[in-house]
């Protein structure tokens, strides 16, 4: 059966693919495959393999009349149009678990680097304009001890937690359902949305992109964040109102941002948020350490050679949101 592959992989990853299997890959690692010969490849597709840039939506399944898998390489699926798939009888997998920690581990990263003030203070070097030390110096709120507010306390969000426990901070989340066995292992509470907002030191996103998450975070609940709040998304772009989010910045009714994922992805050097040196912006690297990369491509193979052999897929997406 074809294969479609949108990104150039190891071969290493598809080797079983490759012997079961056609496999057409995108030749780049690094740009995107052009929708009009990803639109003329699964015409005749089987299975596609993906990831988040591509949009796997009714007119791609138009054009794969005999697609039966499609394998993301992200835990991430707003890009999927999973009722259609379903109503189609295409399986949907996605690779939950395996970037859970390298994900936190980057949460983590950016709430350092933006209570420390990191990038800021790398540039004073950079700069030539370290003079001396000074006794509040380029000072910036403690990050042990605060308090974390965790909004989406899911894999990753409870990983985000079991970090934020050994910096001895204070743990309160919010999801739509409580998780009493995160409160008990971690020391974590369960708070309102208004309540995390009003008292929490860091603010972390970690809910997916749905459409109920659309824009979750915006002007309303930045109004109700300290003026000392540092806020971090790790999630999805979508799940902020970006322009509000200028706004709360550039007058610093906040104190500041990191930020690894925009509405709009890649993010140009030009856009408002990129002017602030209060925020810290990454581009959409969560996942992105070897063993993980390599275990989310492995993972995201081995399901189309499950799926194309008729069984289940070992991570399917088995709902919307
Ligand atoms: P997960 O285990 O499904 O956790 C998501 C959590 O969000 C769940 O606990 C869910 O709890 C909560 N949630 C869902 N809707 C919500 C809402 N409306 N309000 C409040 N909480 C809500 O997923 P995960 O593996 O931790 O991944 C989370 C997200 O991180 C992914 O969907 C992806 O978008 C993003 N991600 C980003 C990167 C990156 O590179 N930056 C890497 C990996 C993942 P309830 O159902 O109880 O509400």
């Amino acid at each position: 059966m074809k294969v479609v592959v949108t990104r150039k992989l190891p071969d290493s990853i598809l080797h079983q693919l490759r012997e079961e299997h056609e496999v057409m890959m995108w030749k780049h690692e690094n740009v995107v495959m052009p929708r009009d010969l990803l639109l003329e490849e699964v015409k005749d597709a089987d299975a596609l393999l993906t990831n988040l840039t591509d949009n796997i939506n009714v007119e791609l399944y138009e054009h794969a009349p005999n697609l039966k898998v499609v394998s993301t390489m992200a835990v991430g699926y707003d890009n999927i149009d999973i009722e259609e798939a379903r109503k189609r009888g295409i399986k949907v997998g996605h690779t939950p678990g395996v970037l859970t920690d390298a994900t936190a581990d980057l949460t983590f990263a950016l709430i350092l680097a933006c209570g420390r003030g990191l990038v800021g203070a790398m540039d004073v070097i950079r700069k030539d304009e370290w003079k001396s030390w000074g006794p509040f110096y380029l000072t910036g709120p403690e990050v042990s001890g605060a308090t974390i507010g965790i909004i989406g306390m899911g894999r990753i969000g409870e990983a985000v937690a079991k970090r934020a426990a050994g910096f001895s901070m204070n743990i309160l989340y919010h999801n739509r359902s409580r998780k009493k066995e995160a409160e008990a292992t971690l020391g974590a509470t369960y708070v309102s949305m208004d309540e995390l907002l009003q008292k929490s030191d860091y603010v972390v996103l970690l809910a997916p992109s749905t459409p109920e998450t659309n824009k979750m975070i915006g002007r309303e609940q930045f109004d109700q964040m300290k003026k000392t709040a540092i806020f971090i998304n790790t999630s999805r772009g979508t799940n902020v109102d970006e322009e509000a989010l200028y706004d709360v910045l550039s007058n610093q009714q906040i104190y500041a941002a990191g930020l690894d994922v925009f509405e709009q992805e890649p993010i140009s050097a030009n856009h408002p948020l990129m002017s602030l040196s209060n925020v810290t912006a990454l581009p959409h690297i969560g996942s992105a350490a070897i063993n993980t990369r390599m275990k989310m491509a492995q993972m995201a193979a081995d399901h189309i050679v499950e799926g194309l052999a008729g069984r289940n897929l070992s991570h399917e997406v088995k709902r919307k949101g």
